[in-house]
C-alpha cells in the first residue's frame, strides 16, 4: 500500500533529502515548508523522477496552519501515517547575550513544531494502526557553546520522541530521533559566514574531528530516516541514533 509521509523544512537541505528518498521508496510525500513555492523545486525532483509529491506552506510553530496542513494532506494525498519533524532554526549567540527572541524562537520551530504536527498527525496513525515519526535532534542536544537554546531543544526532541515511544507503541506507532553531527547544509553554511569562516575551511576542520573523516551530508540522514520509517523498522522504538560519524554518548 502507499503510506502517505509529511516531512517538515523540506524546502532544502536535510528535510529535501529525506522527502525524495521517502518517495523513491514510494511514499506519497507532502513537502512542508513556511513558503509553499519554496517546496516546489523539492516536489519537482520528486514527481521528475517518477514520485508523488505535494509542496504545503505552513509555520509548524502555529497550531491553525498546522491543523490546515494536516487536513490538506489529508485530502489530497491520503491520511498521513509518516511524519519527519525536520523543520529548524538557529538562534546561536553566548547565553548572556541570547535574548528573549532568540530563545523562543529556537523553542517554538523544533518543540512546540514537533509538538503541534505531531498531536495533528497521530489520530491518522492511530486510526490505521501504524504509524512512524521520526524527529530531528542533533549532536547538540549533548552541549555545544553559542547554542543553550539550540542544545535544550534538541534534548527536550529526545525525551519528546521517547514518551511518544511509550504512549503511542500500542496502536503500532513508533517514534525515534536522529540526531546528526556536521552535515553540509545551508544551516552550517551560515554558521561559518556568521563566525568569518569560509564553508570549504570550515568542513576541512569539522572534519578532522570526526572519526570517518568527513563531514557529513543530506543524504546520510536519509538513509537512516528511510529506514525508521520502513514497515520493518516496527520493533525499533524510543531510539536516539547519533548520525554523526562516530560515537558520540
Ligand atoms: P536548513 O537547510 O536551514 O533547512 C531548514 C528548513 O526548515 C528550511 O527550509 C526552513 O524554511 C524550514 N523551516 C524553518 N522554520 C520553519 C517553520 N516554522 N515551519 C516550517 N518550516 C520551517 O536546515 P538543515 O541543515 O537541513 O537542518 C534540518 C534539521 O536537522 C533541523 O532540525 C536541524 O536543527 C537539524 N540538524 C542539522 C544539522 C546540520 O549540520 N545541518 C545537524 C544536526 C541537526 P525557511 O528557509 O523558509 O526558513
Amino acid at each position: 500500500m502507499t503510506r502517505t509521509a509529511i516531512v517538515t523544512g523540506a524546502a532544502r537541505g536535510i528535510g529535501a533529502a529525506i522527502a525524495t528518498r521517502l518517495a523513491a521508496d514510494g511514499m506519497a510525500v507532502a513537502v512542508l515548508d513556511l513558503d509553499e513555492s519554496a517546496g516546489k523545486t523539492t516536489v519537482d525532483a520528486i514527481e521528475t523522477a517518477g514520485g508523488t509529491a505535494l509542496a504545503v506552506g505552513a509555520d509548524v510553530a502555529d497550531e491553525a496552519s498546522v491543523a490546515a496542513a494536516v487536513e490538506r494532506v489529508s485530502a489530497e494525498l491520503g491520511a498521513p501515517t509518516v511524519l519527519v519533524n525536520n523543520a529548524g532554526i538557529l538562534r546561536d549567540n553566548l547565553l548572556f547575550k541570547m535574548t528573549v527572541d532568540d530563545w523562543d524562537a529556537v523553542m517554538n520551530v523544533h518543540l512546540r513544531g514537533a509538538f503541534l504536527m505531531t498531536r495533528a498527525v497521530q489520530q491518522h496513525m492511530v486510526a490505521a494502526k501504524f504509524g512512524r515519526v521520526v524527529n530531528l535532534s542533533s549532536t547538540s542536544a549533548l552541549g555545544n557553546r553559542g547554542q543553550a537554546n539550540y542544545s535544550a531543544a534538541k534534548a527536550g526532541m529526545q525525551g519528546f520522541t521517547k514518551t511518544l515511544a511509550f504512549e503511542l507503541g500500542k496502536f503500532g506507532v513508533t517514534a525515534n530521533a536522529i540526531a546528526p553531527g556536521f552535515i553540509e547544509t545551508e544551516m552550517t553554511a551560515a554558521t561559518a559566514a556568521r563566525i568569518g569562516m569560509d564553508f570549504d575551511e570550515f568542513k576541512r576542520a569539522a572534519a578532522a574531528q570526526i572519526p570517518v573523516n568527513r563531514t557529513g551530508t543530506p543524504d546520510d540522514i536519509a538513509h537512516t530516516a528511510a529506514f525508521l520509517a520502513s514497515e520493518g523498522a516496527g520493533f525499533v522504538s524510543g531510539q536516539v541514533i547519533y548520525v554523526a560519524g562516530g560515537p558520540k554518548d
